[in-house]
């Protein structure tokens, strides 16, 4: 399929470059040009009508849990410990596939429709989640969440892991490459240095990425210091984990150390200001990692630790809370919360290809409707993107060159199917 984003304003992401009217052709999964376009290149081609709007590249959610939208506001007012331990791991013990795939086609219809084009997950019932990614057309690197049961040290029999190992060897590079794999160790509280070691040696037989959650609360950094005597970062350094290519959720709690680490190995920030702040778990030091050269992307977490999917708020929120908290205006600018929101989540899945408008690049594009009067006058469109648009806004989403989502219409999920879906799911898990 041909379509012609025809006169858009154009952010393209591309060294801060903004195009006042322009045209962008998309040629199956790819952008093939961005600029005037001749006949023959609108030959045969579908052509949207941009003008008065904006198109940008779509936003990657580098770290959320997506079925859990079934727990949104389930348990909430509660520190991380006792939300975790006590009301959401109990539920989620009960969760079947069908509840996996209701809740993530829910997660996705509200990504789709607030600009999300990618996301990074780590759950369970992993091919339900999968199946989801895939009937849906959005793009997803997936993992299967781990934790400790088994005492080690041989976890050959350990059935997360082998439910991972078969989800990543069936699932990485499927649905023409939207849906990737990854290996997960939950967390260093959740997984004993074994186990972990053992998850690091299986992401490395089959090169595969690791997505794990990192430092998020000083009581997981004051164990870690307690137990092993090191930082949870140092600990998961030691481990070898940083030898694959690493996405590592929150690190509020991390040292200027660490960040030297977490800089030098390439490893992804995944920064969730929503889910840290509703959780109290304090607020991440995103200026000074930034500075230090770690590759900082944004994440909205689990729908029950947010309570939404709303990319658009955490770009917001990434803009607002570094300044507040270290009295600082001119820290995490517009465009940085942007960049977070895009380019450097396509840095952490390693793909150049994407988060950025330009001939080549996947075509995963946001148009947004600046037409609205809490978004006039447009002084400038990088403010107005990071502190007056509401994720309501978007008007279209396209991922690998097809539309799922636009003007209000999702073209790839029945929603009235989902709707139902969720109430059956709904009924028998808390009813
Ligand atoms: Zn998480």
């Amino acid at each position: 399929m041909k379509y012609v984003f025809k006169n858009a304003m154009v952010l393209t992401m591309n060294n801060d470059e903004l195009l006042e009217s322009c045209d962008v052709l998309v040629e199956n999964d790819q952008i093939s040009a961005v600029g005037s376009l001749n006949n023959e290149q609108i030959n045969n081609a579908r052509v949207i009508d941009a003008s008065g709007k904006l198109l940008m590249p779509g936003l990657i959610n580098a770290h959320c849990h997506v079925p859990m939208t079934l727990l949104r506001n389930y348990a909430d007012d509660l520190n991380l410990q006792t939300w975790l331990f006590d009301h959401i791991f109990p539920v989620e013990e009960r969760l079947q596939g069908e509840d996996i795939y209701y809740g993530s086609l829910l997660g996705i219809m509200e990504m789709i429709a607030s600009g999300t084009t990618c996301f990074i997950d780590m759950y369970d019932h992993m091919d339900d989640l999968a199946r989801a990614v895939e009937e849906s057309g959005i793009r997803a690197q997936l993992s299967r969440g781990m934790m400790n049961t088994g005492s080690g040290p041989d976890f050959s029999e350990d059935a997360r892991l082998n439910e991972s190992i078969d989800f990543y060897k069936k699932w990485n590079g499927a649905a023409n490459g939207r849906i990737t794999g990854a290996f997960a160790p939950h967390a260093i509280y959740t997984c004993s240095p074994a186990y972990i070691r053992t998850i690091v040696e299986t992401a490395q037989k089959y090169d595969a990425p690791i997505h794990v959650h990192l430092d998020e609360t000083l009581t997981e950094h004051e164990d870690c210091l307690k137990k092993y005597g090191k930082t949870p970062t140092k600990h998961l350094l030691d481990l070898g984990v940083f030898e694959q290519k690493t996405v590592a959720a929150h690190c509020v709690w991390i040292t200027e150390d660490d960040a030297r680490i977490l800089a030098d190995k390439k490893v992804t920030m995944a920064h969730n200001p929503s889910s840290n702040l509703k959780l109290a778990s304090g607020i991440a030091p995103v200026p000074k990692a930034l500075s230090m050269g770690v590759n900082v992307a944004l994440g909205t977490d689990g729908a029950s630790s947010n309570n939404n999917l709303n990319m658009f708020e955490e770009i917001h929120l990434a803009a607002l809370i570094h300044k507040g908290t270290n009295r600082d205006p001119l820290l995490i600018n517009a465009m940085e919360s942007l960049k977070m929101a895009t380019l450097n989540g396509a840095t952490a899945l390693g793909m150049d290809n994407m988060g950025v408008i330009k001939e080549g690049a996947k075509a995963d594009v946001i148009l947004i409707d600046m037409d609205k009067p809490h978004l006039m006058p447009i002084h400038n469109i990088v403010s107005a993107l990071a502190y007056s648009v509401q994720a309501s806004d978007v008007c279209l989403t396209m991922v690998d060159g097809v539309i799922l989502y636009e003007n209000g219409e999702f073209k790839t999920i029945d929603k009235e199917k989902v709707i139902h879906g969720i109430k059956k799911c709904y009924e028998r898990i808390f009813q």
